[in-house]
């Protein structure tokens, strides 16, 4: 009996792992949100022998460090139909889901100016997050702190941009002069930013021509460029020295980039993957000279992706894959179409945005025929292609005549009304569509939509998680470590198991 309720009050004990209000009174000084664009779940494990040593908080290692004593979740899920670069860096900001926020791919089509456009275009600005629309987990800490400040940067503007939020002090990204930004974040670069260019320009890019200098962003060069201007930040802004909290984020593109370039399995990544190693070890080290100690900082890493096997690959893994080409179902389409309504002046499709297809309004016009029945007809052509696993109209969306139960949360989480397309494209695995990538993500399975995560600080249990997490979890978990309110449309969940 005895043992019974030594063993009972061991577990009620176990369950209510309450913090004190004392000890969360002792809020994070600096949080530090590092993503890798296409970090593929495995990547952890598929060098673990090549990783430094995890060191220790005096010398912290690079990502064995943050294995090592954070709380790691080898699979946190992106619940889409479609996993990508500008919703995935959103999805962590906000902790909302793209139906909901306004950035439901990378680009599209916009009816009203009739063309493509970008996540983070502004007519005015050039680049601003105006498309965004709720507050992301910065912007709610500007809030109650306006003296917080908030920094974020990244090899491609999107990803600084959705990290940053609205009301972000330092928000840069790459461009053919270095580091650049935008008149909604700052008239004039800071002259830290400009030593850094100068830093870069007189030592590596000395002399490269324009194609060169895109050339060297697949490279570990841009890696330690983006630190090196992280560390900087931190030493000029004092990131992390007063009483109010700032949040620095950095998002590691070169990684995608190359990924895209020479698929994830290639030597090119390799080398990526070992320098982010270095580098995040060498910002650690940073971080932990400037504040004395590692224990007011709450780090979080993750991927905004992952990434499949390219089709060579897979073919030889004896997989079925291949590419669906746009030409060829474009053609298909206009038979199709031209038998049944005749034939326009112009083409039935007027754009396609990562498997999403818009109609051309003026050959609807012109043919006098509805929206509905072309994209029905469309939608029926699609279903005949190879590597086709289904496809869906707006109607069907609408009408919640959704296709698989496997997509249903993915489509509802993602698609958006007025901006994804009129009809939508779901590839079987380890089908792509054609391009200049060898390689592309853009789906919902398991090889795109699994991420690593790891949160590290002094109120995180360290341990592997086995418990399913999502990346809208991220930000109302950093909300309730900050004592704020999670970003406006945040659907996710506060990762108590996480915590001490
Ligand atoms: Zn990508």
């Amino acid at each position: 009996m005895k043992i019974s309720y030594f063993f009972l009050i061991l577990i009620i004990s176990s369950l209510s792992s309450a913090a004190s209000f004392d000890q969360y009174k002792k809020r994070p000084k600096l949080i530090v949100m590092i993503v890798v664009d296409q970090l593929r779940a495995d990547t952890f494990t598929r060098f673990e022998k090549k990783w430094k040593p995890k060191g220790t908080s005096d010398q912290p290692g690079g990502y064995q460090y943050l294995l090592s004593f954070g709380a790691y979740y080898p699979l946190a899920e992106y619940k889409l139909m479609a996993a990508m670069t500008c919703p995935g860096h959103a999805m962590i900001a906000t902790g909302a889901y793209p139906s909901t926020m306004g950035i439901p791919m990378n680009a599209w089509f916009e009816s009203e100016s009739s063309r493509v456009v970008g996540c983070v275009e502004d007519s005015k600005f050039k680049v601003s997050p105006h498309r965004l629309k709720t507050s992301t987990l910065a912007d709610e800490l500007k809030v109650i702190s306006p003296q917080s400040k908030i920094v974020s940067m990244a090899i491609k503007d999107r990803s600084a941009v959705m990290l940053g939020g609205h009301k972000a002090d330092h928000v840069y990204w790459f461009g053919d002069a270095g580091w650049q930004t935008s008149d909604y974040y700052t008239k004039e670069l800071p002259k830290w930013v400009q030593s850094e260019n100068k830093k870069i320009f007189e030592n590596e890019l000395k002399n490269k021509t324009k194609i060169e200098i895109k050339d060297s962003l697949y490279t570990p060069s841009a890696v330690k460029w983006s630190t090196d201007l992280a560390i900087q930040a931190l030493k000029e802004e004092k990131l992390g020295l007063d009483s109010s909290a700032d949040i620095l984020s950095i998002s590691y593109s070169s990684h995608d980039m190359a990924g895209h370039k020479f698929g994830s399995f290639s030597k090119e990544v390799e080398a990526l993957s070992l320098a982010e190693d270095q580098e995040i070890s060498k910002l650690l080290a940073a971080i932990k000279n400037q504040m004395g100690s590692l224990s007011e900082v709450i780090v979080v890493l993750t991927g905004d992706h992952g990434i499949p096997q390219t089709v060579e690959q897979a073919v030889s893994n004896k997989l079925d894959s291949g590419r669906i080409d746009n030409l060829v179902f474009y053609k298909s389409v206009a038979e199709r179409l031209n038998k049944k309504f005749g034939k326009p002046d112009s083409e039935w499709i007027k754009a396609t945005v990562s498997f999403n297809f818009y109609l051309n309004p003026d050959a609807l016009k012109q043919r006098k025929i509805s929206a509905a029945l072309v994209a029905e007809e469309i939608k029926l052509e699609a279903k005949k292609m190879k590597g086709v696993f289904d496809a869906f109209t707006k109607d069907d969306f609408q009408n919640n005549f959704v296709i698989h139960p496997y997509f249903k949360s993915g489509i509802v989480n993602q698609y958006t009304m007025g901006l994804s397309g009129d009809i939508v494209i779901i590839p079987e695995p380890f089908y792509m569509n054609t391009g200049e990538n060898i390689v592309n993500h853009l789906t919902g399975y398991s090889y795109d939509k699994f991420v690593p995560f790891i949160i590290m600080g002094s109120q995180i249990k360290s341990g592997v998680r086995s418990e399913a997490m999502e990346i809208v979890d991220i930000a109302p978990t950093l909300s309730f470590l900050l004592g704020q309110v999670p970003p406006a449309k945040s659907a996710g969940r506060v990762l108590t198991e996480a915590l001490k």
